[in-house]
């Protein structure tokens, strides 16, 4: 292996222990930051993603509250709890866990959340700050990947950065961020001609597609960074991302690592997200 391993965990501990600090202070003060997370429907994997939020809440002095609804809750029952939580001294940030069932408008609720209590980062209002430059929240994701690339100092302007996916809750505002840092960015969609002609002249690499191996050795420059987004499942069953790790890490400069790299990133943003709503809910 010639890539240094950029190690989520490691780095996610380290910021989850400067959250502790804060939400320890803003306790002291009488004001324990709160988030709320909402979840609606069985759905297995988002089960499991709720019950790390609110882990991840109670392990930092976070206090959370999780509300579980059936599948056939009402759009407007979850809107009615949404206002709610939004008049909710105690939270300082709401979370809706994705995907919605069919019938609800997650478009319609992700607008109903306060926009000083998106920790998400999803409200319109915080997407269209995000491009203008000063968003209240960033999308946890990328900025969890930005957070990343800061720990190994990675110099970002002037780099060629290339997005791998162009969703609005990872793509899109990666693409933005690492703009805002410098970099000439391209984002990759489905219906890219030659992925490989963008990814070989790219510094940066961030891979969120949600397909395994869409990112090999040969798209690859030597010593570039390349961040695995991705969630996917091997043959044996086993989680791994959207880059072919064992190869990649032979040519790239730095890389992170599924598990272990992206995925705790992004709910130890979720937190900080939390933090920083609760310290100005306070002024
Ligand atoms: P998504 O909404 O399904 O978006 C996937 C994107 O990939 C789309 O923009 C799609 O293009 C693009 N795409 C599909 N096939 C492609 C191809 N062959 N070449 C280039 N682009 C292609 O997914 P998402 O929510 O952004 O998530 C992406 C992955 O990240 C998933 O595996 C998800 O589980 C993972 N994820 C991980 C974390 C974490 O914390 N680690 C957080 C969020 C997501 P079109 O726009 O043309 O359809």
């Amino acid at each position: 292996m010639t890539a240094t391993l950029i190690d989520g965990n490691a780095l996610a501990k380290r910021i989850r222990a400067e959250v502790a600090t804060r939400a320890a202070a803003l306790t002291a003060r009488g004001h324990q930051p709160g988030l709320a997370v909402v979840l609606v429907g069985e759905d297995p994997a988002s089960q499991v993603y709720v019950r790390n939020k609110v882990k991840a809440c109670e392990d930092n002095g976070l206090y959370s509250s999780l509300d579980r609804y059936p599948a056939d809750l009402t759009e407007s029952d979850l809107l009615a709890r949404i206002d709610e939580l939004n008049r909710d001294p105690k939270i300082n940030g709401i979370l809706v866990q994705l995907p919605l069932p069919k019938h609800i408008d997650s478009h319609k609720v992700l607008e109903a959340i306060a926009p000083e209590k998106d920790v998400d980062g999803f409200h319109v209002s915080n997407a269209g700050a995000l491009m203008t430059g000063a968003p209240l929240f960033r999308p946890c994701t990328p900025y969890g990947c930005m957070k990343m690339l800061e720990s190994v100092e990675f110099p970002l302007r002037g780099a060629v950065a290339v997005v791998i996916g162009a969703s609005n809750i990872v793509g899109k505002p990666m693409a933005m961020m690492l703009l805002q840092a410098g970099a000439t960015v391209t984002i990759c969609n489905s219906k890219t001609r030659d992925l490989a002609a963008h990814t070989r002249n790219a510094d940066v690499i961030v891979a969120a597609v949600g397909k395994r191996n869409i990112v090999t050795a040969d798209m690859v420059k030597p010593g570039a960074a390349v961040i695995d987004v991705g969630m996917n499942r091997d043959d044996q069953g086993k989680l791994c991302g959207d880059v072919d790790f064992q190869g990649v890490k032979d040519v790239a400069g730095f890389i992170t690592p599924v598990p272990g790299g992206v995925g705790p990133m992004t709910i130890t943003m979720l937190l900080v997200n939390t933090i920083e709503a609760a310290e100005r809910a306070l002024g």
